[in-house]
């Protein structure tokens, strides 16, 4: 009910304001005003805003100081007559004489009042006060400050008890100060005010416009920088030194996300480049094969059996390769999935060894030594997954006769998994990149034990989405051990950073 009466009364003007505003709003768009217009704009409607009140104020001000002045003087004086009126035996003849030669300043008039007890009260006018009607309120001040040009103040009001007669007497004085009085001067000072405040207008639209611009110029040079960045120029920077304020933190913020896109191009392009390198031998060589079998192989029964046992094989390393890849786009997709479930992580461990030891072409002695019963809840396939790419590079990179050792036991709420080798090591340069994608520290000797170099990326992946971490110590010649780190019990996926 209120609100309807509200919406009633009020929702016509509300209506409009926003009209107004929108239009205005609309008109400042059609402009296309620049940011530095823009800055430039809005300070100096500030500026505006406040030259307008300044220049109306201050003659007011000034009008309002000449009138209290005046007051004074009059206050002064007729003080005086009233102490004469008393001690004249309240000669009011006398007093009204004296009031009315009070021209202090023509056309000021004035209206004493004088009160006493048992008597009626008397006014004594002086210029023509009596012609206007004192203003009522504060409304009606300004109504006959505009209207009637004059401003009212009450100069005078006391009581005082004459204690020989014992009779209350009351003075009050009012006078009327035409504006005219005082507007010459008024004029003057705004017309002065005017001058000054548009001098200083095109002073700060000129000084003002060049220190916005001035302050804006990074932005400028920053776009230019940003315009010439591309893939294939992503090595730009832009120039932080020149900037200041909160410019020079954007411009450091942006060259920091340059950097990391940069370091994540860089990263992808590489692999890119090395998925196709690891790709392109066994497609050679798949390639090979069909063109020897095209030409001879069809009646020759060895190139035949040679060349299908050699594009199997080929085939065999690819479908590891993609396979291997998929698990690490996943993992970045963050869409590799983990199904944790509870596990005898020790018998887990030393089953894969058994599983080695029966395939194992080599003459070496893997051994594995557990705990009884650790429980684990982990995802047992990853896991598994984990072990096996630890042990099968002990026992790629352990020549014949060598030893492997793998140990698992807990320690408070983690579980150790050791997988420890007396083969080739690895050198202090080769350490800090061991678990970087198609990292081989040895081309050489990698392409006869078959890797890519995704083998420790994908261990690392696993390791870290379990909460875990790996632990790797190597001398070249002696052997290495690599120590994984689990948690009993995991929480969800972390995701590789
Ligand atoms: P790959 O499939 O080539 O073995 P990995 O990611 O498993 O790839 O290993 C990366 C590189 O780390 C290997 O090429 C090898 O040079 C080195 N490496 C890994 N494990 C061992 C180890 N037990 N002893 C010596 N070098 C190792």
């Amino acid at each position: 009910m209120i609100k309807k009466l509200f919406r009633g009364i009020f929702g016509f003007p509300v209506w409009l304001i926003k009209k107004i505003r929108d239009w205005i709003i609309q008109i400042f768009r059609s402009f296309h005003l620049s940011m530095r217009r823009k800055i430039t704009a809005d300070y100096l409607t500030i500026y505006v805003i406040s030259a307008v009140v300044s220049i109306v104020m201050v003659p007011l001000i000034f009008m309002f100081f000449e009138i209290d002045d005046h007051a004074d003087e009059v206050s002064n004086v007729l003080n005086q007559y009233f102490v004469s009126y008393i001690e004249d035996e309240y000669d009011y003849e006398d007093l009204e004489l004296k009031v009315n030669q009070v021209y202090l300043r023509e056309e000021v008039s004035l209206k004493v009042g004088i009160s006493e007890s048992g008597t009626e009260d008397k006014y004594i006018y002086t210029g023509d006060y009596k012609s206007y009607d004192s203003p009522t309120g504060f409304l009606d001040f300004f109504d006959k400050l505009f209207d009637k040009g004059r401003v009212s103040k009450r100069i005078i009001r006391y009581d005082l008890l004459n204690p020989d007669s014992d009779r209350l007497l009351s003075f009050s004085v009012d006078g009327y100060y035409p504006l005219r009085l005082y507007m010459p001067e008024m004029v003057t000072l705004g017309i002065i005010l005017i001058v000054f405040y548009c001098v200083g207008f095109v002073f700060m639209s000129m000084i003002g416009g060049a220190r916005v611009k001035n302050i804006l110029s990074p932005i400028f040079f920053m776009t230019k920088t940003a315009e010439q960045i591309s893939v294939s120029n992503l090595d730009l920077r832009l120039d932080v030194e020149s900037t200041k304020y909160e410019l020079k933190d954007l411009a450091i913020t942006l060259n920091d996300m340059l950097d990391r896109l940069n370091r994540d191009y860089g990263k992808q392009k590489r692999f890119v480049s090395d998925v196709s390198h690891e790709l392109r031998t066994p497609i050679s060589i798949i390639n090979g094969y069909a063109s020897m079998l095209e030409r001879w192989g069809k009646k020759d029964e060895e190139i035949l059996d040679e060349s299908i046992e050699a594009i199997k094989g080929e085939a065999v390393n690819m479908q590891i390769l993609v396979e291997n890849l998929l698990t690490l786009v996943r993992s970045d997709n963050q869409t590799l999935r983990y199904e944790p479930s509870e596990f005898d992580i020790g018998e887990m461990v030393c089953s894969i060894v058994k599983e080695f030891n029966m395939v194992n072409t080599k003459e070496q002695y893997i051994t594995c030594e557990s705990r009884d019963h650790i429980k684990v809840y982990l995802d047992e396939a990853k896991i598994k997954q984990t072990m096996r790419i630890f042990i099968d590079n002990a026992i790629k990179y352990t020549p014949e006769k060598g030893g492997i050792q793998v140990k698992c036991y807990p320690v408070g709420d983690e579980v150790y998994l050791h997988v420890k080798d007396t083969g080739i090591g690895i050198s202090k340069e080769d350490l800090p990149h061991l678990f970087e994608r198609f990292y081989r520290s040895d081309e050489s000797r990698t392409r006869q034990t078959g890797g890519h170099g995704l083998g420790l990326a994908i261990g690392k992946v696993i390791v870290i989405s379990h909460q875990g971490r790996i632990r790797v110590k190597s001398k070249i010649g002696k052997g290495s051990e690599f120590i994984i780190i689990l948690p009993l019990r995991m929480e969800d996926p972390v995701l590789e950073s």
